[in-house]
């Protein structure tokens, strides 16, 4: 029930600056109240304990101006705070939706999260250890894959003993076993169904978990069941090369950009430009996608720690390829946290 208390004087409008001031002070960059006795003191806004996020945020005030205070609350909530006190101050109220991550949007609107990705992505040497651990587990997996493949057999069915092997390799999520074969392999973003494995058939495998240290792992590669067409070996061999040269292409001082353009050259020197229809790569940290993303368009500076994946690939249908690496910037240059063959492994068809 909402109660008007305006007219009492309880909730001066005057208190949100008092506390801007206050935090200022305190040496806080803003400070954040969920729902209890302080967010009604400051605000009169006597909130429901939800399980969705209920936050005022009053950035600090250290001179004349500040940013201005705002009260994040689910979008049902909205007419609640707006009709108690808190509707009566200089506030703005942001209502959130099922679909947004209102932690996002608080930190979004506090302008922190653009310096947490920026440090996110300069991976210290630990964090870089606990990489290469999730690396080898995934390499551990790949190493079996080619056991799996056999003509009969469907794509959900490798893609379940992948499941498997990614927990016993010591991840404690699954988090994606794509399984793509013959023409499913020509898209990108398939990942596994009852399609039933046939000789001749190129089959892209490209799979991650997350370890026990949060930190995660994504491996992609392309097999052979029985020997394949002349034209997917000839250009698996154009993407081995561009993969390749990708990765001599990683030092610090080089712009993600020219990692992708590095990767892009070779393909479409051979002819295959226009099959190569994704960006180069991803940062990947507690996240499998993160900053600094390798695509044209992105001027970031490489820096000695970030860590991001080099997965070109070439669909021209009915089949497709992909390699994929995660690669660390190091002052030598990169470094391969997955290092599983990239040859052509081509099991008994
Ligand atoms: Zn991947
Ligand atoms: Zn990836």
């Amino acid at each position: 029930m909402a109660h008007d208390d305006q007219g009492t004087g309880l909730f001066p409008a005057t208190r949100l600056r008092q506390v801007a001031v206050t935090a200022g002070k305190a040496g806080l960059d803003a400070l954040l109240l969920t729902p209890g006795p302080d967010l009604r003191y400051v605000t009169g806004y006597d909130a429901h304990q939800l399980e969705r996020l209920t936050c005022l945020v009053v950035p600090a005030r250290t001179g004349p101006a500040g940013s201005d205070p705002f009260l994040v609350v689910p979008r049902l909530e909205a007419p609640a705070a707006q009709a108690s006190p808190a509707g009566k101050l200089d506030l703005e109220i942001v209502g959130w939706d099922e679909t947004d991550d209102p932690y996002a949007l608080v930190a979004c609107r506090l302008g922190q999260v653009a310096a947490l990705r920026e440090l996110r992505a300069c991976k210290s040497p630990a964090e870089v250890a606990a990489l290469l651990a999730a690396g080898e587990a995934i390499d551990r997996v790949h190493a079996q894959v080619p056991g799996w493949l056999r003509p009969g057999r469907t794509e959900r069915e490798v893609a379940a003993d992948i499941s498997d092997a990614i927990l016993a390799a010591g991840h404690v999520t699954v988090d994606f076993a794509i399984v793509a074969s013959g023409p499913n392999g020509a898209s990108p973003h398939h990942t596994a169904t009852e399609r039933v494995l046939q000789a001749g058939d190129a089959v892209v495998v490209d799979i991650g978990g997350t370890m026990p240290s949060g930190y995660c792992s994504d491996c992609t590669r392309t097999y052979a069941i029985g020997a394949p067409p002349a034209e997917f070996a000839a250009y698996y061999q154009v993407l081995k090369d561009a993969q390749e040269a990708a990765c001599a292409a990683v030092r610090p001082g080089v712009r993600a950009e020219a990692v992708d353009a590095a990767a892009r050259e070779p393909i479409a020197a051979a002819g295959y430009g226009e099959y190569f229809v994704h960006r180069t790569g991803h940062g990947i940290g507690l996240e499998t996608h993160e900053d600094p993303y390798i695509v044209s368009g992105n001027s970031e500076i490489l820096q000695p720690g970030n860590a991001f994946s080099i997965e070109p690939g070439i669909y021209p249908g009915p089949h497709g390829a992909r390699i994929e690496d995660i690669v660390v910037c190091t002052e030598a240059g990169a470094q391969r946290l997955n290092n599983v063959t990239r040859e052509l492994v081509v099991v008994a068809g």
